[in-house]
């Protein structure tokens, strides 16, 4: 490659940088969640309660949030899932793809000044 097509590389890279910069930030106010949603089957544990008696009478589904790193079940949801989750999640996952993609790129300019 010649000096000038690097250097065009190169600044196209370092554009792209920025433009995912902008979008984190922006998507950053929109309350990210990074996790997702599962359900699960409880037993309430008070004594007598048909749920001692046997799965098919445990209660449920409640959801819960499930959060990284570990994802446990780390928030209580309900019985329903609340509007805004999924969406936020969906802001989480953008976000996790957008750090993914500007992590390459700071990759491909390091190769790019070594060369
Ligand atoms: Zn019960």
């Amino acid at each position: 490659m010649t000096v000038n097509k690097i250097s065009n590389l190169r600044i196209d890279v370092l554009n792209t940088i920025n433009e995912i910069e902008n979008r984190l930030e922006m998507l950053g106010r929109d309350e990210p969640i990074f996790g997702f949603v599962s359900s699960k089957y409880i037993k309430c544990g008070k004594q007598n309660c048909k749920c001692e008696q046997g799965k098919q009478y445990l209660h449920g589904p409640y959801y819960y949030l499930r959060m990284e790193p570990e994802y446990r079940y780390s928030k209580y949801l309900g019985k329903r899932i609340p509007t805004n989750i999924e969406g936020r999640i969906d802001v989480g996952n953008r976000i996790k793809d957008l750090i993914r993609k500007k992590k390459k790129l700071l990759e491909t300019l390091e190769k790019l000044e070594n060369i």
